[in-house]
C-alpha cells in the first residue's frame, strides 16, 4: 500500500469523514485516520457524534418519548394503554444496533468512494508527513501535499466532581446506563442536561439539573427559553439555576452533592450524576515538533475563516477549532477544506449554523435571538404564531410552543428565526434555507404552504410579523 497520498485525514468524525469522501470525489488519493474504539474493545469511524453523541442520544430521546407519549397522550386520544412498561435493555440493544449501522456505513462509503481508512493513532510531523501507528502497533510514516486536523473534541471535567464511574459520569455514561436511576442528578443545563436530563426522567428518574448561570439557555432567545423552562418543570425536571457545585462525593452507593445557590450551601443525593458542562478541543498527542500549527489560549487549533491553520498545506475543521461544537459545522467545514483543495469555490456561511435541543417540545433557531438584535441597535419586527392555533399541531397532541420571526424593520431582511414545538429541528431546515438566500419575510409571507402541516406555523409567524397573520390575532 502506497504511504503517499494526496491528502490525509486524521479523524474520522463528522468532520474528518465528510472531508475524506468529498476529497476522494475531487479525484484526490486519500487516507482517512481515526483511533476511536468503542468500550467493547472495537474500532469504529464516526467520532462522537456516531458513537457516543447525537445519534445514541436521539435513539434513546426517540424511544423515551414514544414510553412517554403512550403514558401520557394515548388517552387523550382514546387509546387505552394502562399495562405500558419499559425494557432498558432493549431500549439500549435498538441504539446499540443503530449506532452500529450508521459506523459501519461509513466503511461502505469509504470504500465506494475509494477513501484508504487507517485506524489508530495519527500525528502530524513537520513537512508534510504524518506518523500513524495502527491500533495493532504497526508504525507508519504518510506524506500528503495536504492534511487534515479533525481531531474532535471531549467532555470536561469538573474539578469539584471528578469522573468516577458508574457514579459520577460524563455524556457517553449516561447514554450507558443499563437500569433507570431512581435519582439523577446532572451538572449543567446546556444541550446535553437537558437531552440526557429528559431520557431519564421519562424513564421515571427523579431528574435534578444544576445550571451555574443564573440564566437558563442564557445562548437561545428568552422567549423561547422561558417558554422551554416551563415545559421542562411540568415535565417534573427539576432545574435550579445559580447553582455552583462545590463538591461530590461517593458513599454507600450514592453520590452527596453540595452547592451553593443564592439561599447558601445546599446539599442533594443522588444515585448517578451527570456533568454535562460543556466539551473542550482534543489534541492529544496530535502535533509533532516544528509543525507550525498553533493552538490558541482554549487549547482549540488556529485557523482562518476557511480553515487553514498556520502551516502550509495542514487545515482544521470541526470541533477542534473556533465556532459552534456541532456536527453539521464540522461536516460543512470539512467539505469546504476538500473543495478549496481541489481549487473549486466553496466557503462556510457561520450565519446560518442552526441550533436544534432534541427535547419536547423541541428547540431550534437559526440567526440572532431578539435579544442581539436589541443590542445591535437596528430597528426590526416580530410575528409569532403559537402552536395552540395550528390544526395539525392540535392533532397531533402536541400544540406547547410557537414560531417567532425577527425581521429588520428597514429592508425585511429575515434577521433570526426560532422555534420551540413539534419538530422544531426539521421546520428549522426552511428558515435556514430563506436566510441562506437572503429571503425577506415577505418571501416568506409569499411562498405557499401545504395545509395542514406544521410548517404553517413559519408562514404564519412571518404574516404576524406585519401584523397579517390570518389563524391568529394580530397584536
Ligand atoms: P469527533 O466527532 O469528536 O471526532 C473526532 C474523531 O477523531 C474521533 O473518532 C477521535 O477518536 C479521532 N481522533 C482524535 N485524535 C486523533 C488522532 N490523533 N489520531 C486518530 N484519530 C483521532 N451535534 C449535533 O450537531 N447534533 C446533535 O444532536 C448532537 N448531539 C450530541 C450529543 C452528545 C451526547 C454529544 C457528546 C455531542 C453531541 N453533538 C451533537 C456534538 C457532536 O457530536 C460534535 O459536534 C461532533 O461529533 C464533532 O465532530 P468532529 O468530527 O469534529 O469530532
Ligand atoms: P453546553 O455548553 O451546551 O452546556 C453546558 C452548561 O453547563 C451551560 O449551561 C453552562 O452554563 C453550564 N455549566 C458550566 N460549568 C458549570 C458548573 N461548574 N456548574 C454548573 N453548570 C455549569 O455543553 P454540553 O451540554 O456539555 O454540550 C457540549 C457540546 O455538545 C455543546 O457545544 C453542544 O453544542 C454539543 N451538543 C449538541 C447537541 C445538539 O446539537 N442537539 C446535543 C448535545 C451536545
Amino acid at each position: 500500500m502506497s504511504d503517499s497520498f494526496d491528502v490525509v485525514v486524521i479523524g474520522g468524525g463528522p468532520a474528518g469523514y465528510p472531508a475524506a469522501i468529498r476529497a476522494a470525489q475531487n479525484k484526490l488519493s486519500v487516507a482517512c485516520i481515526d483511533e476511536w474504539k468503542n468500550r467493547d474493545g472495537t474500532a469504529a469511524f464516526g467520532g462522537t457524534c456516531l458513537n457516543a453523541g447525537c445519534i445514541p442520544s436521539k435513539a434513546l430521546l426517540e424511544s423515551t418519548e414514544l414510553y412517554h407519549r403512550a403514558k401520557e397522550e394515548f388517552a387523550a386520544h382514546g387509546i387505552k394503554a394502562p399495562d405500558v412498561t419499559v425494557d432498558v435493555a432493549q431500549m439500549q440493544k435498538r441504539k446499540g444496533s443503530i449506532v452500529k449501522t450508521m459506523t459501519q456505513g461509513i466503511l461502505a462509503l469509504f470504500k465506494a468512494a475509494g477513501v484508504t481508512p487507517l485506524q489508530g493513532h495519527g500525528k502530524l510531523l513537520s513537512g508534510h508527513r504524518v506518523e500513524f501507528v495502527g491500533h495493532d502497533g504497526t508504525r507508519r510514516e504518510l506524506t500528503a501535499k495536504n492534511i487534515i486536523l479533525a481531531s474532535g473534541s471531549a467532555p470536561i471535567e469538573l474539578r469539584s466532581a471528578p469522573f468516577q464511574a458508574p457514579y459520577i459520569v460524563d455524556s457517553w455514561g449516561a447514554l450507558d446506563f443499563d437500569s433507570v436511576p431512581k435519582r439523577l442528578g446532572v451538572i449543567g443545563a446546556g444541550v446535553i442536561g437537558l437531552e440526557l436530563g429528559s431520557v431519564w426522567r421519562r424513564l421515571g428518574s427523579e431528574a435534578v439539573v444544576l445550571e451555574a448561570l443564573p440564566d437558563f439557555l442564557a445562548i437561545a432567545d428568552q422567549q423561547l427559553a422561558k417558554e422551554a423552562l416551563r415545559g421542562f418543570k411540568k415535565q417534573g425536571l427539576d432545574v435550579r439555576l445559580g447553582a455552583k457545585v462545590t463538591g461530590a462525593t461517593v458513599a454507600n452507593g450514592a453520590v452527596d452533592v453540595t452547592y451553593t445557590d443564592g439561599k447558601g450551601e445546599q446539599k442533594l443525593t443522588v444515585d448517578r450524576l451527570v456533568v454535562a458542562i460543556g466539551r473542550r478541543p482534543y489534541t492529544k498527542d496530535l502535533l509533532g515538533p516544528g509543525t507550525g500549527v498553533e493552538l490558541d489560549e482554549r487549547g482549540f487549533i488556529k485557523v482562518d475563516h476557511e480553515c487553514r491553520t498556520g502551516a502550509e498545506g495542514v487545515w482544521a475543521v470541526g470541533d477542534c477549532v473556533r465556532g459552534p461544537m456541532l456536527a453539521h459545522k464540522g461536516k460543512e467545514e470539512g467539505v469546504m477544506v476538500a473543495d478549496l483543495i481541489a481549487d473549486r469555490f466553496a466557503e462556510v456561511n457561520y450565519k446560518t449554523v442552526p441550533s436544534v435541543i432534541y427535547t419536547a417540545p423541541e428547540i431550534a433557531w437559526v440567526g440572532l435571538t431578539e435579544e442581539q438584535v436589541k443590542v445591535g441597535g437596528k430597528p426590526y419586527k416580530v410575528g409569532v404564531f403559537p402552536f395552540l392555533a395550528s390544526g395539525r399541531a392540535r392533532a397531533m397532541e402536541q400544540a406547547q410552543g410557537f414560531a417567532k420571526v425577527i425581521a429588520s424593520k428597514d429592508d425585511d431582511e429575515i434577521l433570526g428565526v426560532h422555534v420551540i414545538g413539534p419538530m422544531a429541528g426539521e421546520l428549522i431546515a426552511e428558515a435556514v434555507l430563506a436566510m441562506e438566500y437572503s429571503a425577506s419575510s415577505e418571501d416568506l409571507q409569499r411562498t405557499i404552504h401545504a395545509h395542514p402541516t406544521l410548517a404553517e406555523a413559519i408562514h404564519e409567524a412571518a404574516l404576524a410579523a406585519d401584523k397579517r397573520a390570518i389563524d391568529s390575532i394580530n397584536r
